[in-house]
């Protein structure tokens, strides 16, 4: 879905799973994308414990999201902890349930729009940042679990707390006490970012490298969400599972501003540039500075803390210049390598002329990179299955090489089987490969 929230665009998408092992899931997640409102809940109790907890959560977070702030934000978190809290005092069933959460959530402040991220308990919001100069996945929230206590006061490595028995222990949670603290954090919108809510039954089973690279591959937040949850399963589902994604497409002209400030005197900078591109001021002297540093700098942006901005000497005008150019093309660069590995990552069975074959490419190409034929199947278009023809000329997708020869084979067998004349069929000649056929591939 993609909606105009104020003058930043965002465009979302979400879905949970029960897994391969438990009976029932008991995470939740709230999707409330034109009140700018994203939440993943991971609730834990015995019996319905877990499942009410986390929806009660969710729903009271929805409700009570009233002001559009980073203190309404929280203020719904705190609700919806105190409504837990009472649904379980209520009901001897459900005494003891508690859930995590993370929400993120469009918020005005100070007239600027900002992404405020709320979070109690070991849910996660990573994102992907869409400047991609190097920056892998970034964890915004910090975890509140025993492992993570551990890491932080270095008795354990990232890497033990990763597989550590006792990685399910939260130590801080929404509904066991009246009261709750909640972190949160601001962060700005830039276009092209890319932010993920998830429940640990994502982390656990899908290593953070594949989370990125996947979340780089699939364009579209809902189908990203359900390859992700689809790659939890594969890695063992022993977990309910739950991902929301939400892309900032356009960011209220942010960029342009960075860059038109850039180009003019310090005292034009508008507010927004300056979390942006301005280097903070204790950069101002040390000109000699890589870029690549200088780029990664601005990782850390928050919603306030904006450097001061001194009289413009022209020395100072030209060095911004300068640092402007480098970005610029550090960006586009960057930009470009990305499309055309975006246009060349996948293969495709299609049609040449009237001759099937495997192209490497996306079907109709990305901009200017187009697809390459990489061969030919022995198949001609009047031969191919009717089901199939369709689906053959709007390019069928595949993510190798390998895979794609694979699909190719099987329907150019399953053309042979459909084709050859009904006397031939049954000749020792042509037995063993089509036996060999049918339990390879068991579609008819
Ligand atoms: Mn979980």
């Amino acid at each position: 879905m993609t909606a105009m929230a104020g003058s930043t665009e965002l465009r979302w998408g979400g879905t949970s799973d029960t897994g391969r092992v438990r009976s029932n899931n008991e995470d939740s997640f709230l999707v409330q994308g034109e009140a700018g409102l994203w939440a993943v809940a991971d609730g834990m109790g015995g019996h319905r414990g877990g499942d009410v907890a986390s929806q009660t959560a969710c729903q009271v977070l929805g409700r009570s999201f009233t002001h559009r702030t980073v203190d309404g934000l929280a203020n719904a978190v705190r609700h919806a902890n105190a409504a837990v809290y009472e649904v379980s005092a209520g009901d001897p069933e459900l005494a003891g349930m508690g859930t995590t959460i993370v929400a993120l959530a469009l918020v005005d402040d100070q007239g600027e729009q900002v992404l405020a991220i709320a979070n109690v308990g070991d849910s996660r919001v990573y994102r992907l940042p869409g400047d991609d100069l190097g920056i892998d996945l970034d964890q915004l929230t910090e975890d509140h679990s025993l492992v993570a206590d551990l890491v932080r006061e270095g008795s354990l490595s990232p890497e033990e707390a990763a597989v550590h028995p006792q990685r399910n222990i939260v130590t801080r949670v929404l509904g066991v006490d009246p009261e709750v603290e909640v972190d949160v954090v601001t962060i700005l919108p830039q276009h092209g970012d890319r932010y993920v809510l998830c429940s640990d039954g994502l982390f656990n089973e899908v290593p953070e490298p594949t989370i990125a690279a996947v979340l780089r591959q699939v364009s579209d937040p809902n189908e990203v969400a359900q390859e992700l949850v689809y790659l939890a399963n594969e890695g063992g589902g022993r977990d309910n599972v739950t991902v929301v994604v939400v892309d900032v497409v356009d960011d209220a002209g942010r960029a342009e501003a960075a860059s038109a400030a850039l180009g003019t005197a310090p005292s034009t900078t508008s507010s927004t540039a300056r979390h942006d591109l301005a280097p903070p001021t204790s950069d101002v002297d040390g000109g000699d500075e890589p870029a690549g540093r200088r780029a990664r700098s601005r990782r850390g942006r928050g919603a306030e803390g904006g450097p001061r901005h001194g009289a413009g000497k022209p020395r100072r005008v030209t060095w911004r210049v300068v640092v402007f150019v480098i970005l610029l093309l550090a960006l586009a660069g960057g930009a470009v390598a990305t499309i055309q590995w975006y246009g060349r990552s996948v293969y495709f069975v299609g049609f040449e002329d009237d001759q099937v074959a495997i192209f490497r490419g996306r079907p109709g190409g990305v901009l200017w990179v187009q697809p390459e034929l990489v061969e030919n199947v022995d198949l001609e278009r009047d031969e191919v299955p009717d089901d199939r023809v369709d689906q053959i000329d709007d390019g069928q997708q595949h993510g190798s090489l390998a895979e794609a020869r694979e699909s190719a084979g099987r329907l150019r067998e399953r053309a042979e089987r459909l084709n050859a004349p009904a006397d031939e069929r049954d000749t020792t000649t042509t037995s063993t490969t089509r036996r060999t056929t049918t339990t390879t591939a068991p579609t008819p």
